[in-house]
């Protein structure tokens, strides 16, 4: 099954969470055998951001939204596990900074957005401008109520920039994330991700659901996609994104840069470096001296030549 069309949010159908089961596995009913598709998409998203990387052209820009316990950070370090650090980065965003709020609210999102070959997760992001901001009252209706079309924009000026986009909310039920609250209780080693928020802001569900289902219908564009994944089963939710980020980066058209340099041209001076090293080798301390001071004359020549 492809989640992509499975999950995508369709801009022109009233989007529903209540008739969206968290539960729902798709077309895996087996764990074991989702673990091991899972497995094969994790070998494709390696090998394409090695891709992407080298090809230096476009990058991932990767958006997580989802309510305390819905898995945010599982997903970031599965995903990730695919990754080569180098040329990856996830950036978390809290509360704004006293510098963040002097600004317009996408300035903090831009500055963190992917460079050329590079993949980007936003753990929360430039949504939460349309979600707690909106719940919580924290600007009036006229400012946020206009966001969600400069969101649009944003998105799209950083497409036409190279930037590949896909964003996914997290979809779980009350009651999954109260025992997962509880799970976090009954562990010692969990208990600094406790806090008071995560209780208070339960109680908001029914209208952090409404903000959500508005948000994800204005902004899910053909450019900049929404998916729901059903993310009460983690090894479901894992292998629907792991697929979808998979299947999206093989469809980018990355390519190896051509070579830069004249090959034949760069074997014959390995060729000649391995002589001289194999030469050397035999060589007595004074030849080696000898080497050294010619090369600043023998390596200008060669670079030229
Ligand atoms: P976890 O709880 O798993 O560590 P988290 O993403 O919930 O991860 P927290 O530090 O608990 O991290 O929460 C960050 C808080 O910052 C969230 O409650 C989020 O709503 C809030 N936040 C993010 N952006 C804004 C914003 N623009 N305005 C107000 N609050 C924001
Ligand atoms: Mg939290």
């Amino acid at each position: 099954m492809d989640y992509r069309s499975h999950f995508l949010v369709d801009p022109a159908k009233p989007l529903r969470l209540s008739e969206i089961d968290p539960n729902d596995t798709g077309e895996h009913d087996k764990r074991s055998k989702a673990e091991k598709e899972t497995e094969e998409y994790r070998l494709q998203m390696e090998a394409n951001q090695f891709l992407l990387y080298a090809d230096g052209r476009q990058s991932l820009l990767v958006v997580l939204q989802a309510l305390d316990a819905a898995g945010k950070d599982g997903v970031i370090r599965h995903v990730f596990k695919a990754m080569n650090p180098q040329g990856t980065r996830v950036h978390g965003f809290k509360q704004p900074t006293p510098q963040e709020a002097a600004h317009d609210f996408l300035w903090r999102a831009h500055h963190y957005v992917p460079a050329d070959g590079e993949v980007v997760i936003f753990n929360r992001s430039h949504y939460e401008d349309v979600l707690v901001v909106r719940v919580h009252e924290l600007v009036p209706k006229e400012v946020w109520s206009q966001r969600y079309d400069m969101i649009n924009d944003f998105e799209r000026l950083l497409t036409q920039n190279g930037t590949k986009i896909l964003k996914f909310f997290l979809h779980i039920s009350p009651e999954e994330q109260l025992e997962r609250f509880k799970d976090r209780l009954d562990d010692p080693q969990r208990h600094w991700k406790i806090s008071e928020s995560d209780y208070s802001e339960r109680t908001y569900w029914s209208q952090y659901t409404e903000a959500y289902q508005d948000a994800l219908m204005k902004t899910s564009t053909p450019y900049a996609p929404w998916y729901v994944i059903p993310a009460n089963r983690k090894w479901f939710r894992n292998l629907a994104i792991s697929q979808i980020i998979a299947n999206t980066l093989k469809d980018m058209g990355l390519e190896l840069p051509p070579t830069r340099v004249d090959i034949d041209d760069i074997k014959l001076k390995y060729h000649a470096a391995v002589q001289a090293a194999n030469g050397n080798n035999g060589e007595n301390g004074d030849k080696r001296e000898k080497d050294k001071d010619g090369n600043g004359k023998n390596g200008k020549n060669g670079g030229k030549g």
